[in-house]
């Protein structure tokens, strides 16, 4: 089996999560991908997030459609600060005969070798950027490799600051996401 996990904080899941993740998947042939929110993630320690009960029930509410998705409570279970490399080993050791890949968007691709345990970490999965550049190619190493993906313009800060500003977010999350944030107050006043 070939397994794709995609690790982050989704506070909140939006499009960009989604649609590049299934553009991917025409060329990468996964049988299944894996979301999988952070409890913390280790480079955004400061800002409080939205509770992982509801990061978690929004990625299940955006991907609902999709019966090759599935979105894991592991991080949010183990707590504490959320390694990729813990991650990982405690997929390997569930799904003992899958291939990893370890989807990351192009804007993460830099700080990849500060992340815990590269040598470790690039032992047990092989890294796939998704990118907005020209063609898709690979590293030497071949651990690496690119995606293209059509570029949707949305992060989770942006939709936040939306919400805080009381501007519609129809356009980046799903009907269901934006009802579940409007239903339970998040993003208001006073948070990140
Ligand atoms: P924030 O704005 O709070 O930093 P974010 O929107 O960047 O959040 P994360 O939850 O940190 O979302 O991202 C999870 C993964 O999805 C990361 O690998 C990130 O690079 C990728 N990603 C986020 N937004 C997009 C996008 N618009 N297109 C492609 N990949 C994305």
């Amino acid at each position: 089996m070939h397994i794709a996990i995609c690790g982050g904080t989704f506070d909140p899941f939006h499009r960009g999560h989604l649609e590049p993740v299934l553009h991917a998947r025409e060329s990468m042939q996964w049988d299944r991908v894996i979301y999988v929110p952070a409890w913390k993630q280790p480079f955004k320690q400061d800002r409080d997030t939205a509770s992982g009960f509801h990061r978690f029930a929004m990625a299940v509410l955006a991907t609902r459609d999709y019966d090759w998705m599935f979105v894991s409570d592991i991080e949010l279970q183990r707590g504490g600060t959320s390694y990729s490399v813990d991650t990982l080993a405690e997929l390997r050791a569930l799904y003992a005969d899958a291939q990893f890949d370890w989807i990351i968007g192009e804007d993460n691709v830099a700080q990849l070798p500060q992340w815990r345990e590269p040598e470790r970490l690039f032992a047990m999965a092989r890294f796939v950027v998704l990118t907005r550049g020209e063609s898709a190619h690979q590293t030497a190493d071949s651990r690496i490799v690119f995606a293209k993906t059509p570029p949707i313009p949305v992060s989770s800060t942006e939709i936040r600051r939306r919400v805080r500003a009381g501007e519609p977010i129809d356009a980046f999350v799903d009907p269901l996401v934006a009802r579940y944030i409007q239903h339970n107050g998040l993003y208001k006043e006073g948070t990140a």
